[in-house]
């Protein structure tokens, strides 16, 4: 499977994790389709295009469609998250690690 079908959570049957830096990060594109959200689909994902590639989570970069869960690497994930974290704490952002699709349905329900 590719051509950004790990983007479409209900197909693929996994989740993406982001922390609220990532998330607000990721709120800086404009989403391609909010709708998306109500079929658990990722909603910056046009066609096979990631709308937010410069603004994307960690776990979007570090996932590819094609490849088999057991060739992550997680070495780089957790180091790379590692980092992450730290960001928060210099900046002095709350820390949270949330599931994406959940929040970003929070979100557009407070943001109406
Ligand atoms: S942010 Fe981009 S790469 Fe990540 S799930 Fe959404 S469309 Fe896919």
């Amino acid at each position: 499977m590719g051509g950004g079908a790990c983007c479409r959570f209900d197909l693929f049957d996994h989740r993406l994790y982001a922390t609220l830096g990532e998330l607000a990060l990721l709120g800086r594109t404009q989403p391609a389709d909010p709708s998306r959200l109500t079929r658990n689909r990722c909603p910056y994902q046009q066609g096979p295009r990631c709308l937010a590639r410069e603004n994307r989570p960690l776990g979007c970069r570090v996932f590819f469609c094609r490849e088999e869960p057991d060739t992550l690497n997680d070495g780089i994930y957790e180091e790379s998250h590692r980092r992450i974290r730290q960001l928060h704490e210099r900046h002095n952002l709350p820390y949270a690690y949330v599931e994406l699709i959940s929040a970003l349905k929070i979100l557009r329900e407070f943001c109406r």
